[in-house]
């Protein structure tokens, strides 16, 4: 295909932008007198952090063979969502695609900034159909497509996302932020070949760090330089860059806790088979399970009134709870609520 140029999809504000730099996070020096930026002398976490995050980039990149240049880290993938989207969509011009169901706040952070929001209808597999999304790409012309896989809620991966990434004349955002679960190849190989792709992923799910916040997106350079003009200086905490950097540096224990959650799974979807009120168990590439139950309000209910806490699909998604795999007690517990019902 030919090269895209990427820049006549930025907002014409946000090109003219200059970023702001922090001149103590762009030069190196050997033993510094902090007087630059009004932070306390006293205390244990009074200095702001780096502003380019460069350290857990480096390690990234080493883990990944990606240049540092083309990640960015972002407070949450949700930050760098929102990011994209100021970055590309024009308030009240642009529109988002999105599948549907899918991930909820593409649309949120899309709304917020005034951008409408259209959605392919999954079909049976919760596959995307390739006529729909032809139709409504020169129908309606969307600046970016956000594609979720696997896909939350429905847990699958999406097929041959290289064709819609092919046949899109924008951005594609790959959200992987389950990629970790799954067998497929993830999209970050193909950020080389496509100037125009973002593949996000996070710490929050598999690295079990949801309460740091820390999520990265890879890209072309360009989109990358971009994150970095429009997000806040300091985004990410040093609390929280440090305790990744530390994960980083011992993946160990990320790759043991991923092989229980797998296995986790595997009993999971077994003991499922034991349980009268389920209808069907969807096919998983994550750590949850979309199931569609008999009789879903009183699961639903009955399993609220043990304290176990699911996520209500229905009735958007007919008949089906969304639950993530837990600790082998937890699953323990789980499984007896429902044969109990
Ligand atoms: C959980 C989740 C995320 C993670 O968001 P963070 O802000 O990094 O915690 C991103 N995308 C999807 C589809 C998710 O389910």
């Amino acid at each position: 295909m030919t090269a895209i140029n990427i820049n006549r999809f930025v907002r014409k504000n946000i090109s003219e932008l200059q970023p702001y730099i922090s001149f103590r996070d762009q030069n190196e020096f050997a033993n510094p007198i902090l007087m630059d930026a009004n932070e306390s002398p006293f205390g244990e976490f009074n200095r702001y952090p780096d502003s380019t995050h460069k350290k857990i980039r480096n390690q990234i990149s080493q883990l990944k063979g990606i240049s540092p240049k083309q990640i960015s880290v972002g407070n949450g993938s949700d930050e760098l969502i929102d990011l994209i989207i100021k970055i590309f969509c024009e308030p009240k011009k642009d529109s988002i695609l999105m599948m549907n169901p899918s991930f909820a706040m593409y649309g949120f952070y899309a709304a917020i900034n005034e951008n409408s929001v259209l959605k392919i209808q999954l079909d049976g597999n919760f596959e995307i159909q390739k006529e729909d999304f032809l139709k409504i790409t020169t129908e309606n012309q969307p600046k970016i497509f956000f594609i979720c896989s696997p896909n939350n809620p429905t847990g699958n991966s999406i097929k041959d996302i290289e064709f819609y990434i092919e046949n899109f004349n924008g951005i594609v955002v790959v959200d992987e932020a389950y990629i970790e679960f799954s067998n497929e190849r993830s999209a970050v190989e193909l950020i080389e070949k496509f100037p125009n792709l973002i593949v996000s992923q996070t710490f929050s799910k598999a690295w079990g760090m949801a309460g740091a916040r820390i999520g990265i997106a890879y890209s072309s350079q360009e989109i990358s330089q971009l994150i970095y003009t429009v997000k806040a200086p300091y985004n990410v905490n040093s609390l929280s860059l440090n305790l990744v950097s530390k994960s980083l540096e011992n993946v160990s224990e990320f790759q043991n806790n991923l092989e229980q959650i797998i296995a986790e799974r595997s009993w999971l979807k077994e003991e499922f088979k034991t349980i009268k009120s389920i209808e069907k168990v969807f096919p998983t590439d994550a750590n949850f399970f979309l199931i569609q139950f008999k009789n879903v309000e009183t699961v639903y209910q009955k399993l609220l009134e043990n304290e176990i806490l699911t996520s209500k699909r229905f009735p958007q998604i007919p008949n089906c709870i969304r639950i993530n795999v837990g600790n082998r007690e937890e699953n323990i517990q789980l499984i007896n609520a429902l044969k109990n019902i």
